[in-house]
């Protein structure tokens, strides 16, 4: 049967590693793992156990193998995954071999039998505790079992022309597996953007979109796939017009690396001569390279969690100082704003134990975990301090929600500070300390906040998600995650002009900043500074050398006195192409987010 007659399917999911890429489906299935219910006989106790010991090693040694076969600082990221995982294949059989024996030798159970209840046992304990490395306890578990069984872990050796993979998920150690060169992309039905399998896709710039609903009913074999990893959208066996309208995203996106070295020099003036500094997200050190890259200015934003995760123990205080120096030495004279941590909600560190919550994002996060920790949080203010000599630093607090807890994040500020001070350590005096805003509570709250805060950065991602009640992670209510929702628009201009009326800066450092579709109403609503992606600089840029700062003041007091979200996007699409005509092809793409 052949699928090229039947329609295309588009379908959005969480983008986790840029890029445009198009071939055929490559389905990988999750084979299934046979394990035997019969008895063995008492004498086979001693060649079952055998049969184990050799299977660890072998996992052991085919993670050492893969490791070995990495090559390039670039994969660093992967090297430090592959050790964890390394790490565990010694350490799991320590915390149940013991139980293993025990069922073999007692209830003469297979050892494939007796590794897999021990192991779901040990996974049952794992989601109890917080502990969260259930993900890869499970991946070398079913690689030690695959082992025992004979099963062939390497499913991609089959592939002879370039694919897009396709899955349920993709455990790590799968994607470490990924032959490079002959995967142009992949996609799955689970994962989040902090997965290891997410951050792998990044480190070897592989386009990538995870959580997509439906995928394993909507993509056949070979089906013709384009897979937009900037913008998390998956078109299945697309029409032309979507192929020739991809095929013009992708000239533009050759345009827009040409055009860099042009617009890098240039300053984000709009025609009128407003400049809007541009600033870039990071959450690594390494990224600030590509700021630079990109032309962007400073950094607005560094998420400080990625410090946290896939190591066993917290970082010190040396570890993170050295960290922020770099970030903040190479990004000079250029501004950095650091985050201190924001942990909980969709993000959390193997190192930090946390209860497991009905709603996490809701719950214990960001600043009201660091407020309980103070050890935790003021290791990363000093740290911070520290720092903050080597060049342009300030610090901010992200899920501020109420007054009390701002004062709270700038006692403890002004405590480390004092130590450091009495400690004769060099600090900069005349750092500035300032806040999210992403909770609405507190954008609602912004004359209480305004003495306490230098300066203000909506981050949109969740402002949007509380706001309209809609989590942000959630396809099946993505539809009500609407940037353009003017009760969204109402607390960004309410931030804006209390901020204004005290001379305080407010920049927007959420996903919205950095999709062209929203540039004219944020300019318009007098947000100060954006912050994206160091990849969507470039096009931000133009678009606001395209606009006038007048005319967008003008166009979004209209938009805001509208109340459906339609008449507002459909309104503000009209006055950009007006404006930038060059837009018009991204801008008809239904740049609406599924999920942040
Ligand atoms: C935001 O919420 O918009 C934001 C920038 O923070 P994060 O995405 O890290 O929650
Ligand atoms: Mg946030």
């Amino acid at each position: 049967m052949s699928f090229s007659t039947r329609q295309e399917t588009v379908i959005r999911g969480v983008p986790v590693s840029p890029g445009i890429a198009s071939g055929p489906a490559y389905l990988l299935q999750h084979a299934g793992i046979h394990l035997p219910i019969s008895t063995i006989s008492p004498g086979q106790i001693e060649s079952e156990l055998a049969r184990l010991e050799n299977a660890w090693t072998t996992t052991v040694q085919q993670i050492e193998m893969i490791r070995a076969n990495q090559k390039g600082d670039e994969r660093q990221l992967v090297n430090d995954i592959i050790d964890i995982h390394l790490m565990l294949a010694q350490d799991i059989p320590v915390y149940i071999g013991g139980r293993i024996e025990e069922l073999v030798r007692n209830d003469l159970m297979h050892v494939e039998t007796a590794l897999n209840t021990a192991l779901q046992e040990l996974l049952e304990r794992m989601t109890k505790s917080p502990f969260q490395r259930s993900e890869d306890v499970a991946d070398i578990g079913h690689q030690v079992l695959s082992n025992l069984v004979g099963m062939n872990l390497d499913q991609f050796e089959n592939i002879d022309e370039p694919v897009i993979v396709v899955a349920d998920d993709l455990t790590p150690s799968l994607t470490v597996r990924l032959p490079q060169g002959k995967v142009l992309a992949f996609v799955t039905a689970r994962g989040s953007r902090t997965s290891h399998t997410a951050i792998m896709a990044r480190a070897a710039q592989i386009p990538a979109i995870v959580g997509v609903p439906d995928l394993l009913e909507s993509v056949d074999e070979e089906d013709f796939l384009i897979v937009d990893g900037d913008r998390g959208v998956l078109a299945i066996r697309p029409a032309e017009e979507t192929v020739q309208r991809y095929r013009r995203i992708q000239e533009e996106a050759v345009h827009r690396i040409e055009a860099l070295e042009h617009f890098r020099d240039l300053d984000p003036e709009t025609t009128d001569a407003f400049t809007i500094p541009l600033a870039a997200n990071i959450e690594l050190p390494e990224e600030v390279i590509s700021v630079k890259q990109y032309g962007g200015h400073g950094i607005g934003l560094y998420r400080t969690e990625f410090l946290y995760m896939n190591r066993r123990d917290l970082p010190t205080e040396d570890e993170q100082f050295l960290a922020y120096r770099k970030v903040v030495e190479e990004s000079a004279p250029d501004p950095v704003i650091i985050r201190t941590l924001d942990i909980g909600g969709d993000k959390f560190p193997s190192s930090i134990r946390m209860p497991k919550e009905r709603n996490p994002f809701m719950g214990w996060r960001a600043i009201r975990f660091s407020l309980e920790q103070p050890e935790i949080f003021h290791t990363q203010l000093r740290a911070m301090l520290r720092a903050s000599i080597y060049g342009n630093l300030s610090i901010m607090f992200p899920m501020i929600s109420e007054v009390r807890e701002m004062k709270l994040a700038r006692a403890a500020f002004n405590q480390v500070r004092d130590q450091l001070r009495a400690e004769g350590v060099a600090i900069n005096d005349q750092i500035q300390v300032g806040t999210m805003i992403e909770v609405p509570s507190a954008a609602l709250v912004m004359d209480g906040l305004l003495p306490l805060a230098d300066f203000f950065s909506i981050g949109t991602n969740d402002l949007i998600q509380y706001t309209l009640a809609t989590d942000r992670g959630n396809e099946r209510t993505a539809y009500l995650y609407d940037p353009l929702h003017p009760g969204v628009l109402r607390l960004i201009r309410n931030v804006v002009s209390i901020a204004h009326q005290a001379g305080k800066k407010v920049s927007v450092c959420g996903e919205m900043a950095g999709s062209i579709e929203f540039t004219l109403i944020l300019v318009g609503l007098m947000v100060d500074e954006l912050s994206m992606s160091p990849i969507a600089i470039p096009g931000i840029k133009r678009l606001i050398r395209s606009i006038s700062y007048e005319e967008a003041v003008g166009i979004a007091e209209k938009a805001l006195a509208m109340n459906e979200p339609e008449e507002i996007r459909e309104y503000l699409l009209s006055e950009t192409r007006r404006m930038a005509p060059w837009s018009a092809d991204l801008l008809s793409m239904d740049s609406r987010p599924a999920s942040a």
